[in-house]
């Protein structure tokens, strides 16, 4: 059990927080992890009412490109790289396994035995959590508001893992934003990635379909293309292929007030093909019965048609050229507290090669709140894990170089 224990501190108990402390325990080093909420990792936790997916299977290159910008985790993740994270959750007692998608799960499909056994691990190796200690300001000292009143320290070194802005429940709530600009760091502006997008539904197709999943289609905007699923909200739409789309999306919408959105509902039929099809039929059918009869397309598919023509057209090439492309216009970003992810946060360039601020010797950052991002499918606890344990690294490198 190291003595020293107050030598380095960790602000927010996220995964890539605990991660750094894990490798500084094991270096021999003191670590305290300070964490404002009750307890630790809920958003780690939430994911795993998903079934927690971890990581994904996917070859290295194919991986590594999931990350924007291009290039910013490709260090720390091939130091600690899927394989060694499945490796990681079978040592804590979780074996993983390959999803039909090549997602990876833990067997249990549940993040709390992972997390349970991890902070025990934890404890063995004498990390500290203190919990309920909001970082309030930083200076020549961490500032804390805690139960108990204002608490100083100043650590050897610190790390930061405060997380996005997304889930504010959660305990993430971005309010760090003007702590690291008061110290000169520049940060992009938070945003939602990987939410939901708004759309103006008539009121009919809103009370019919929210709710309803748009399975199997293909959606695009500027240029990249997603198969997948999506489904209609309230508000407009979301799920896994928005989320792939939500960087191209809200660029779009950024940079033109509005964003187009375009569904092809049947992917896997040629325009042709469906055109065939829908010129088949009984002369007498309507086009509401050759939607769903030739074109096999689900009610909320149909009306999502309408939606984005208004009339349909009745000649069999017309209409098959709208199911292949129906065009949706999108006028902003789901809010932020609904978002799985945060985009925008702490410019890379603010860091050194170790995860270090150029401009504060000794303050490290890793995590959610520097400024990349990545679609679902497991990168983004992925680059959370890879990211903590490479600033650790940094910050034990930057001790040995500094006499520490
Ligand atoms: C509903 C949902 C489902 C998800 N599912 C998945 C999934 O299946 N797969 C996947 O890869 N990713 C998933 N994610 C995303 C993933 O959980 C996050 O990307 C990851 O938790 C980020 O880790 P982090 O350590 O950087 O930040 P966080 O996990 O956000 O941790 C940051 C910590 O810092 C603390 N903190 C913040 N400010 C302060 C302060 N001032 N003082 C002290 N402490 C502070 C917070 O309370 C928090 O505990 C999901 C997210 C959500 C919301």
């Amino acid at each position: 059990m190291p003595d020293d224990r107050d030598e380095l501190a960790i602000v927010g108990g996220g995964p890539a927080g605990l991660a750094a402390a894990e490798v500084l325990a094991e270096a021999g080093r003191g670590v305290t992890v300070y964490e404002r909420m009750p307890s630790v990792a809920r958003k780690l936790l939430i994911a795993g009412r998903g079934g927690l997916n971890i990581t994904h299977s996917e070859e290295r290159a194919e991986f590594l490109a999931r990350y924007h910008p291009h290039g910013c985790l490709d260090a720390a993740i091939t130091a600690f790289p899927p394989d060694a994270l499945r490796a990681w959750c079978a040592d804590l007692g979780e074996p993983t396994f390959v999803g039909s998608s090549g997602r990876v799960f833990p067997q249990s499909f549940k993040a709390s035995p992972l997390l349970r056994a991890w902070l025990a691990r934890l404890d063995r190796l004498g990390v500290r959590i203190r919990t309920r200690y909001r970082l309030t300001a930083l200076g020549d000292a961490l500032h804390f508001e805690t139960p108990d009143g204002p608490h100083a320290i100043r650590p050897r070194a610190t790390l930061l893992a405060l997380g996005g802005a997304s889930w504010p429940r959660l305990g993430s709530d971005g309010r760090w934003v003007p702590l690291l600009e008061g110290l000169g760091v520049a940060v992009t502006p938070l945003e939602p990635a990987n939410g939901g997008f708004a759309a103006a539904w008539s009121d009919r197709f809103r009370e019919r379909f929210s709710g309803a999943p748009l399975k199997r289609v293909a959606l695009a905007c500027a240029g990249t293309t997603v198969r997948g699923e999506a489904v209609i909200t309230d508000s407009g739409i979301e799920g896994g292929a928005v989320y792939a789309l939500s960087r191209v999306l809200r660029d779009a919408i950024a940079a033109r007030g509005s964003a187009r959105l375009i569904a092809d509902l049947r992917p896997d039929l040629t325009r042709d093909a469906l055109a065939r099809r829908l010129s088949g039929g009984r002369p007498g059918d309507s086009t509401a019965t050759r939607l769903r009869k030739a074109a096999g397309l689900s009610p909320v598919a149909a009306g999502l048609l309408r939606e984005a023509a208004g009339v349909l057209p009745t000649d069999p090439a017309a209409l098959a050229g709208l199911i292949k492309a129906a065009p949706l216009t999108l006028t902003a970003s789901a809010p932020i507290e609904r978002a799985i992810s945060t985009a925008g946060g702490v410019r890379l360039d603010a860091l050194d090669g170790r995860a270090m601020l150029r401009t504060r010797p000794g303050l490290f950052l890793a995590g959610e709140m520097l400024d990349w991002e990545a679609p679902t499918g497991g990168y983004l606890l992925q680059g959370a894990f890879a990211g903590g344990r490479a600033a650790a690294a940094g910050m034990l490198d930057w001790l040995r170089e500094t006499g520490g």
